[in-house]
């Protein structure tokens, strides 16, 4: 069942800005349980492309299916919904809440469910219980990504690095099947991208899709066991890292810029 094996499938997207082309036929898929990277120059439509996989942009032509089913054009909290879920930067309003507050509003934010609103009688009981749940996740998500001791700290004073984990562990929240990072090691220290890379491994070693978009190539040549490289919207090449890098049509995309 191919559907069960390869989770995200991109069939001819694309999407243009006024005059620019910047999705051109990309199609794809992405197996599950894989580390799985989109690599290409600046401009190539990498941001593009993930933005009209999670929602957050609505192709001309095209279509995405996840897990058998057409999600093309949906809203990104139904998309979210289903399971494929993309990291957020943590707002400047929610600088004002702490981590803690952030991990327990991070499911109705991604999902659009208002999951302390539905207190009518009869389900209050299961709000509460709902609410219990979520915050024992909230511990065990905090307590993976190693921000247990910063629970009570104002998102807003976070650094950098702290944020990046708080983002991806509010993604994890939302029970996601696949996670979508674009860019996660941007302004990134090199300590902490080691740290979030583990973290990465780790939860695909848990059997979490990932797929990662980055311009750095040869991060996602040593972490990636396969990868899709993008060039003037559509896909130059795909394979393991090894091939890839070979490739030279790869290596001039990256030359020409
Ligand atoms: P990448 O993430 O690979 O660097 P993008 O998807 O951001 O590439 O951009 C692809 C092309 O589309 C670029 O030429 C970019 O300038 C253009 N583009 C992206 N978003 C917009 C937009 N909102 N309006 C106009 N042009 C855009
Ligand atoms: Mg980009």
């Amino acid at each position: 069942n191919v559907t069960a094996e390869y989770p995200l499938k991109v069939e001819g997207l694309h999407k243009s800005f006024g005059g620019i082309t910047a999705v051109d036929g990309a199609s794809f898929e992405v197996e599950r349980g894989s580390l799985t990277g989109l690599i290409g120059p600046n401009g190539a439509g990498k941001s593009t492309t993930f933005n009209l996989i999670t929602g957050m942009l609505k192709p001309d032509s095209g279509t995405v299916t996840f897990n058998g089913e057409d999600v093309t054009g949906m809203k990104p909290h139904r998309i979210a919904n289903r399971g494929m879920v993309r990291t957020f930067q943590i707002a400047r309003e929610l600088g004002d809440m702490t981590v803690l507050e952030n991990m327990m509003l991070a499911p109705q934010a991604q999902q659009g469910e208002a999951l302390w609103r539905s207190v009518t009688p009869g389900v209050r009981d299961d709000v509460i219980r709902q609410e219990e749940e979520l915050l024992e996740r909230v511990w065990e998500v905090l307590d993976f990504f190693d921000i247990d001791h910063i629970a009570e700290e104002y998102a807003g004073n976070l650094s950098g690095g702290q944020r990046k984990l708080l983002e991806m562990a509010r993604a994890l929240l939302t029970d996601p099947d696949m996670l979508l990072l674009d860019e996660p090691f941007a302004g990134v220290n090199p300590t902490l991208e080691k740290r979030l890379l583990d973290h990465i491994h780790e939860l695909r070693g848990q059997g979490y899709t990932f797929l990662l978009v980055e311009h750095d190539m040869d991060l996602i040549m040593e972490n990636c066991e396969h990868v899709i490289v993008l060039h003037q919207g559509r896909v130059l090449t795909e394979g393991a890292p090894e091939e890839v890098k070979a490739n030279e049509d790869v290596i001039e995309a990256y030359l020409g810029g």
